[in-house]
């Protein structure tokens, strides 16, 4: 795990905990279903071996199921140096919660490899992603209906075209194998909108946190997002997404970005696409035509920026005791996972900032995610069915329109309101309902107990209340 913080600094499992408890007090449940949530049901640990040039390096890996009360599970699968046991037990606890919370029916898990996968060819990735794929065949830990992983940190759809490949190749009579991971390309049963989801769920979890208007009087900004000034770390798939949208849906100024190389500000803001593409040529943000470049000694330098959002969206513990109380954004949106340790939480609540937690805020992957699983179990690409219909519905009702009010639709109107739903349409749709339904559910729990005052709080109640449903009406607790 990435922490670079003093060991006195709170873990991100002990933080993930610590929310769990600061909530279950609100629930009044028995401590005996409370402990039954709170732990992780399944740890697998693994040790493989992968030939890499001429040597042979013994790869770490893990697969945490942190809750059985729904089936699959589901979570996604992170290459990095730094994971370790507790850091993917947390990931796949706060995948239980996520799940519940947008009401996708699945238990949360969550996958992890210790490698660099900046230090291998992509040939020695594949090598190490079909061994590990293999390792979760082997113990039962992947397929359709036990357990689904996804993209995370430091994999893409790349990796789970071979998770897939793999997994049909030990299973060939399983007619749903493709619903075994989610986040394939769209050419190997992927969905169109899958890519872009986390970062797009993200954006519309900010907007509906900033059409709130008392939220906003009482951080003296104006309701709605259009014109607020928002700070990016991490350009990878959720904070290039989240910025790009933000900016082209939203009209979002972005002033910060922060990168591995560096952070760069401009106070009249960055063209994100023009940003990404500079990037993609020059391998680096820094050198950007127009903007300062931040101390480079102080890697989290971007967080303190002045903006009115912020964005965490590349790891855990970045905003901690140290650096909780020199950020200046009104708004802290979490579209990383554990941004912000427990402890900092109380020092920027105190200071009366707006946090929209992480397991609300990038649900719009799994969610997803689960759309695309569906979509593999029916073998039927949505709007299939209904498209055509639709679009004669359509027609046909303007015709009427026009016959009784003597008026013509012009041709451009006419396409634009006579169009059938394709896919993406659908899969955008489902998800902007989803983010929004989901806050709204959020704020309700905040209106109804008024102990509860901080959204994260309000979500975990959210989701042990429903997960505690579940066992409830199993009988096996009072
Ligand atoms: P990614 O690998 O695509 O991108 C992460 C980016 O962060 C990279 O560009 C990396 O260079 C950058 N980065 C790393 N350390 C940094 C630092 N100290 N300062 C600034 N930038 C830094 O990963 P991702 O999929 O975008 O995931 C990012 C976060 O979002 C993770 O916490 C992940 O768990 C979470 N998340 C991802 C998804 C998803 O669908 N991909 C879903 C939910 C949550």
């Amino acid at each position: 795990m990435i922490n670079l913080e003093p060991k006195s600094q709170t873990s991100f499992y002990q933080s993930v905990q610590n929310y769990f408890d600061k909530a279950a007090r609100h629930t009044g449940l028995h401590p005996g279903l409370l402990e039954q949530i709170k732990v992780c049901n399944a740890v697998y640990q693994v040790h493989f071996p992968v030939k890499v040039g001429n040597e042979y390096r013994v790869i770490e890996a893990y697969r945490v199921q942190h809750s059985h009360h729904r089936t699959p599970t589901k979570g996604g699968i992170r290459f990095s140096n730094h994971v370790n046991q507790e850091e993917v037990m947390a990931l796949a606890t706060l995948m239980t919660y996520k799940c519940a919370i947008v009401d996708v029916p699945f238990g949360g898990a969550k996958g992890g490899v210790k490698i660099n996968p900046w230090e291998f060819t992509p040939s020695q990735i594949e090598k190490i992603t079909r061994r590990y794929t293999s390792e979760l065949i082997r113990r039962n830990m992947i397929g359709p209906s036990v357990d689904v992983p996804a993209p995370d940190y430091g994999t893409g759809s790349r990796e789970m075209a071979w998770i897939y490949d793999t997994y049909r190749t030990f299973n060939g009579d399983d007619i749903d194998a493709a619903g075994c991971v989610t986040g394939k390309p769209v050419n190997q049963h992927g969905i169109r909108g899958r890519t872009e989801a986390t970062g797009r769920g993200v954006f519309y979890g900010i907007r509906e946190a900033c059409n709130q208007k008392e939220d906003m009087k009482r951080l003296g900004l104006e309701p709605g997002i259009e014109g607020k000034t928002m700070v990016v770390q991490g350009l990878g798939n959720v904070g290039s997404y989240t910025a790009t949208i933000s900016q082209d849906e939203g009209g979002v100024k972005i002033v910060g970005v922060g990168e591995v190389e560096g952070a760069i500000y401009k106070k009249d803001g960055i063209d994100i696409h023009d940003l990404l593409k500079f990037r993609k040529e020059t391998g680096s943000i820094i050198g950007y035509p127009g903007a300062k470049v931040l101390d480079k000694s102080n890697r989290k330098a971007v967080l303190e920026m002045e903006c009115d959002i912020l964005v965490p969206a590349a790891l855990e513990n970045q905003i901690t005791t140290e650096n909780a109380h020199k950020i200046k954004a009104k708004i802290i949106a979490e579209a990383a996972n554990g941004p912000i340790t427990s402890m900092a939480e109380e020092v920027l609540l105190e200071a009366g900032k707006l946090i929209i937690p992480d397991v609300y805020l990038n649900a719009g992957g799994v969610t997803v995610s689960y759309f695309e699983w569906l979509k593999n179990l029916s073998h039927m690409r949505f709007g299939r069915m209904d498209k055509r219909f639709n679009q004669q519905t359509y027609q046909n009702l303007i015709e009427l329109v026009e016959r009784l009010t003597g008026h013509t639709i012009g041709e451009r109107e006419r396409l634009m309101i006579g169009r059938g739903a394709e896919e993406i349409d659908l899969v955008r749709s489902g998800l902007e309902e989803t983010m929004i339904s989901s806050y709204n559910q959020i704020r309700e729990v905040m209106k109804r107990k008024r102990k509860v005052d901080d959204l994260r709080t309000a979500a975990f109640v959210s989701a042990i209340n429903k997960i505690s449903s579940d066992y409830l009406s199993l009988g096996i607790f009072p």
